[in-house]
Parts: C-alpha cells; structure tokens; sequence
C-alpha cells in the first residue's frame, strides 16, 4: 500500500489542483477589451446580446441579464409577487442565496428534505410542507442535474404554486431533451468563476411568461421604466420622461461582462462534453469503491455536472470525512464540500429553525465531497485524483 503523504508519503501529484476553476482564453480577453474601448461599457449592445444568445440556447422566450445569481434569485421572487405572509418551499443542500432571495422579499423560506439518492429536493417532502400560504417552490438543480420537473410540475399546478428553479450548477443540462431554462416559470442562471460559464460576476433570469419579463426589467432598474405603454401618466412632457412605477434594484450587468458570457457560450457545448467525460471516468473509476456512494441520476436528466460529489461510507471506514479531505489536501487535491445544511447557520437558527428538521439532507451532508471537475483539467489530472481517492479509501478501508 502506498503511504499518504499526510503520514510523509510522496503526494500523487506536485501541484495542487482545485474543485473548480474557470476556463478563459484569448478570445474571451478580446471580447472584453473591444467593450472597454467603446462607447458603452454598461447597459449597451452586449447586454442585448448575452439575453438573445441566452433565448437561443434554452428556447426560453425572454432573458433577463442581471449582476450575479443572487439577484436573479431576487428578482425571480419578486417577479413572482412573493411578499410577506408568504412561505416558499426549498431544499437546505444549497448555497445560501436559494433560501436568502425568500428572506429579502419578507417571505419565509421552508425546507423540503433531499432525497437521499439523487440529492435533488423529494417532492414528496414538498407536498408535505405546503400550507395554505404557500405561494412557490425553488428547487436547485444540484450539481447540474435536473430536478424531477414533471412531479414538481404536477405539485405547482395542482396548488397554484410558482415553479422557480434555481439553475446555478446547471446550464447545458438537458431535462427530457429541452434545455434547463425553458422549463421552470423562472429560471436563474450564475455566472461566478467555479460556475459552467463566467462573466467574472454575473447572472440571469429566463422566463416564457410576458408578464414576468416586465416584472424582472423593473426589479433590474429601480423600477423604472421607459416604455410608454408602461407608465401611469403616459403623456409625456418630453422625451426625457421616464417613471418609477414599482420599488426596484440596481441589479445591471456591464457590457464586458456580457460580452465576456457571450463569448464564453459559445464554448458551453465543448465545456459541457468535457465535464461529461470527466464525470464519467469518475463513475467507472469510483462504482467499483465500496466504501464511496455515488450521487444516483435520474434517467431525465441529461447533466452537464458542475460538480462531482463523493459520499464516504463512514462505516466501512477508519477515518472522519475531515481526516479523508485533509489527506486528499496532502495529496495535492483540494477538495470542498457542498453544502452545510442552509438553516444550520447562526442566522437561521436565530430565526427559529433547528437541527433535524431535513434528516436525509444533514445525513448525506455529513459524508460527502466535492472532487475537482472542471473543463480544462487534462486526462493526467483526472488520474491523479482517481489515484488519490484510491490511495486515501485503501489507506482508510476497515
Ligand atoms: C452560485 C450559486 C448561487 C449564487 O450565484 P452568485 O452569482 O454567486 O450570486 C445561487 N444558487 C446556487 C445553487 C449557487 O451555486
């Protein structure tokens, strides 16, 4: 057996490598600095174009370009008309700002348990959670695969809920053949570096709905607007005459920052084959580990993976999931973890929620780990952290 270089073996490789990591080239810098060298570096002809690029993609009927994820997230509630009294239903395996978004609107999140296979939001756990207050369901699609979209469907229909699908991880993937963003009555997007594309920062809003799409524009730009069919005393003064008719935000995104996730989509389909080869050198390689699960998929759900996730059987052996990221650390694979349970946090707790409350969600959370995977690790680096997590479980194996 090979001796972990945590014990003062050699580590499997000399450089560390990383969860995620972005992916730019010469191309990206150029569509970058040709923005700063126009007229418009904001709210200009790229904004226009990442929101028609984004339509074509996903087939949704309107894009809505805005700052980051979270406040796509923001702006899909408020187009949603949650408020207070409302309550929203969500899964505690996830970033923050899936649950955060409900609490800015005054709203009160509440969380569906995960099932404990696929690790998406269990619909069954939604039904059991609606009140008569209820008024819509996030659901994320967790590492990039799709959530079960025709039972959530079923469950929003039935009760007029509103279906928002937070697509953090998941551009590229496919639910049923069609394109994420096409599916939900909102779907928000991210653009942060470790996301599928980056614009360094940015998000966006996708939606079939006219009456959303007006709603998302307003929440964007103080909620104002320019349209005269929009306004409440549409006859104008001048043509300088705009109107705040709602309570909005400056959630806008730069025209480099569009450009740079114009250019980025056009490589979407070749970073989306690559994370699929990726994760499937990892499932042949790590199916035959008995100490490890595997995240299961739905046979939906196309996924282009943003993440690949192990879960260690922590009874099969000797070590804590602590011990097994630290030796992987050793080895020069610096793993992460996503995500501690959202209402774990001091702010939930302070705000009544407990311990518990999601069994299967803080039961898979307490063995897994993010392995990197991202588009320009070489096939050397995919062995490498096979390797790793070969030598750390054998290591570990009872
Ligand atoms: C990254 C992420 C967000 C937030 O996106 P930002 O662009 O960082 O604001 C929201 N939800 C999920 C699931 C994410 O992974």
């Amino acid at each position: 057996m090979e001796k972990l270089a945590i014990d003062g073996g050699y580590p499997v490789r000399s450089g560390k490598i990383y969860y995620g990591r972005q992916w730019i080239d010469e191309d990206d810098i150029q569509a970058v600095t040709e923005v700063l060298r126009s007229s418009f570096i904001t709210c200009g002809p790229k904004v226009d174009e990442m929101e028609r690029t984004l339509e074509e993609y996903t087939g949704a009927s309107y894009a809505v370009a805005v700052s980051n994820g979270t406040a796509a997230l923001h702006c899909a509630c408020i187009a949603a008309g949650i408020g207070p009294g409302d309550e929203v239903i969500t899964t505690p395996l996830t970033f923050a700002a899936s649950a955060n978004c409900v609490l800015y609107c005054g709203a009160v999140p509440v969380f569906a348990d995960i099932n404990p296979e696929t690790y998406n939001i269990d619909p069954d756990s939604i039904r059991v959670h609606i009140t008569e207050k209820t008024k819509a369901v996030i659901a994320v699609d967790f590492t990039g695969q799709a959530v079960q979209h025709k039972e959530i469907r079923a469950i929003c229909e039935e009760f007029h809920l509103i279906f928002i699908e937070d697509a953090a991880h998941a551009i590229a993937t496919k639910y049923d053949g069609k394109q994420v963003g096409s599916l939900a009555d909102l779907t928000t997007f991210s653009f942060h570096p470790v996301k599928t594309i980056t614009g360094g920062e940015g998000g966006a809003v996708l939606t079939n709905s006219e009456e959303f799409y007006q709603k998302l524009t307003l929440a964007r730009t103080h909620g104002i607007t320019h349209e005269e069919s929009m306004m409440v005393n549409p006859d104008r003064e001048g043509p300088w005459c705009y109107e705040q008719i709602t309570l909005g935000y400056n959630y806008r995104i730069t025209d480099f920052q569009a450009a740079l996730i114009v250019s980025q989509m056009k490589k979407l389909d070749n970073f989306a084959a690559r994370r699929k080869e990726i994760a499937k050198r990892y499932d042949e390689a790590f199916s035959e580990i008995p100490e490890l699960m595997l995240q299961k998929g739905i046979p939906e759900s196309d996924t282009c993976r943003h993440l690949y996730i192990i879960r260690l059987r922590l009874d099969k052996l000797k070590c804590s999931r602590r011990e097994f990221f630290d030796a992987m650390g050793e080895e020069n694979v610096q793993c992460q973890i996503h995500y501690i349970p959202v209402y774990w946090f001091p702010y939930y707790r302070r705000l009544g929620y407990e311990k518990g409350l999601c069994p299967n969600a803080e039961e898979v959370y307490r063995g897994i780990m993010s392995i990197p995977i991202y588009p320009a690790m070489s096939d050397q680096d995919v062995t490498d952290v096979i390797h790793a997590v070969r030598k750390v479980v054998e290591n570990y194996r009872k």
